[in-house]
């Protein structure tokens, strides 16, 4: 049993992204895997977008996939106060200032911490020269060193670092005069006692610095100090910033272990500092590259169905939506498509999450969905298909003891719960006609006249499938089809489709 502590940090907008639920899986299976909790946070602080209705949503969700979690689920919108508390204990060490004129009511602002020599998320990279954009100003007050670089085709860049990301800081003209040297000032800059401003200012030298860390999913990932800026924690209104509110909850559930998704890695270099700020070792990281469609993009709506409430209204089942999103993005080795919920667990491993983004496969999910749909018990999948079933108007001429035979004949080729639409033929009196594929098979030598003879011939057979076989094969003999060849074009004008079970089962 290991002390762990895994989370999922949903924001609750009504919808769930299976992106996002991706994320509660792996979670779900690592805190599984190793004995550790598994805890449920809702970051519902967006008044809009997260309703009740949103919350619900999220909540079932998460039942109907069978991710149960440890602890009654904390609710961030109810730890203001909290949130509040932790930015006046950052004021008040000096970890943090008050925006603007330093008055109650400006936003709160974290300094990236000027003094990291103890913090070991932190290193030396180097000597760095910038050159900067000729004629333009440079400012250095308590927020840090505002700054304007070139493009390359010569355009200001403005820049703005933080303090803490040029150790060391020489500014100097074109002459190479020193103009300024951050570390002698660095005390009465910090007081907001003074600020330096040039517009002669050439050079910036100073030793870079990178914080980074060792993401479990992506390896060492690392950034620059200079390219951070402070970060306001909590805005005018008094309403913290979700880098504040995310971080101290992780650090009163006890959260060990953060897995998220890869759109998180730039917050998570700023919340590295947050954690040291408030006394707290960083978690483990794990980032999760996104799901893309085949063009290599964010998988979304307009690629087919992104939510899981989409893929639950279509039928598929919670076993096989589970089952595919675990195995996409992670495989235990081998070609395994197909596992259960237990053999995931126990063979679950972050280390073999894969770098690059995941590729939604949707025939792929259908298929393994129809492997799932093929395992149920019979009684079960009837029952489901009935369900499905009542949605559509011939449902009502669907007498339950031949639904159940149609059903019995159709489970294994059902692929997702949707499919049932497609068993109206069974059950309505003349079936729609696909027009192109009716053109295609009863314009072959023989088969319309063929099935002619049927219609009247079959009415005097037994209704049983050897006899409808033989009577078939007859009607084909006589007419020069090949024995078989009859079967497509009796499909078609018994069911619509060109596809479809055995056709004197069907029959
Ligand atoms: N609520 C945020 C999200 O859903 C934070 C997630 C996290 O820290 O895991 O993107």
């Amino acid at each position: 049993m290991t002390e762990s502590c895994y989370r999922f940090a949903p924001s609750p907008t009504g919808n769930v992204h299976i992106g996002n639920i991706r994320v509660a899986i792996f979670n779900w299976l690592q805190a599984r895997h190793c004995g550790g909790e598994f805890v449920l946070r809702i970051e519902d602080t967006d008044q809009q977008r997260s309703t009740p209705a949103a919350i619900d949503n999220l909540l079932q969700v998460m039942d109907w996939l069978g991710l149960d979690y440890d602890r009654e689920p904390l609710y961030q919108s109810a730890r203001r106060q909290r949130h509040r508390q932790a930015a006046e204990q950052l004021l008040a060490s000096g970890q943090a200032y008050r925006h603007g004129a330093g008055q109650d009511g400006e936003p709160v602002v974290f300094r990236i911490p000027l003094d990291l020599e103890e913090f070991a998320a932190v290193t030396t990279v180097g000597p760095v020269r910038l050159e900067l954009m000729a004629g333009q100003p440079l400012a250095i007050d308590a927020t840090g060193i505002a700054y304007v670089l070139p493009s390359r085709k010569g355009k200001p860049v403005p820049q703005h670092s933080c303090l803490a990301g040029m150790h060391d800081l020489r500014v100097r003209d074109a002459a190479g005069n020193t103009l300024f040297s951050l570390p002698e000032q660095l005390p009465a800059i910090v007081r907001g006692e003074q600020c330096f401003s040039s517009d002669a200012a050439t050079i910036l030298e100073f030793t870079r610095r990178q914080v980074s860390f060792h993401d479990l999913v992506k390896g060492v990932l690392a950034k620059p100090l200079d390219s951070l800026r402070d970060l306001v924690v909590v805005r005018s209104d008094g309403s913290p910033v979700f880098h504040l509110a995310n971080v101290v909850d992780d650090v009163d559930q006890g959260v060990t272990d953060i897995v998220r998704g890869d759109d998180h890695v730039e917050n998570t270099y700023r919340h590295l500092f947050l954690f040291h700020a408030l006394g707290r070792t960083p978690p483990r990281y794990a980032h999760l590259p996104m799901i893309v469609n085949p063009q290599g993009k964010p998988y979304s709506k307009r690629d087919g169905a992104a939510f899981v409430g989409e893929f639950r209204q279509q039928g598929y089942l919670p076993e096989a939506l589970f089952n595919y999103l675990a195995l996409l993005g992670w495989s235990p080795g081998g070609d395994r498509e197909k596992m259960d919920r237990q053999e995931m667990v126990s063979l679950f491993s972050l280390s073999r999450v894969q770098r690059t983004a995941a590729q939604m496969d949707l025939r792929k999910l259908d298929n393994l969905n129809g492997q799932y749909m093929a395992e149920l018990p019979l009684p079960d999948f009837i029952a489901r298909a009935r369900d499905q079933a009542a949605q559509y108007p011939w449902s009502t001429q669907a007498e339950p003891q031949l639904f159940a035979r149609v059903a019995a004949l159709m489970q294994s080729r059902t692929k997702k719960m949707t499919d049932v639409e497609d068993w109206q033929s069974f059950f309505v009196e003349l079936p729609d006609y696909d027009e192109k594929e009716t053109r295609k098979h009863l314009s072959k030598p023989g088969a319309a006249e063929a099935l002619a003879e049927l219609a009247e011939g079959l009415g005097q057979v037994e209704w049983e499938e050897e006899a409808l076989e033989q009577a078939v094969r007859e009607a084909a003999e006589k007419h020069g089809v090949r024995p078989g060849k009859l079967n497509q074009p009796l499909r078609l004008a018994t069911t619509g489709a060109a596809v479809g079970a055995g056709i004197f089962e069907t029959m």
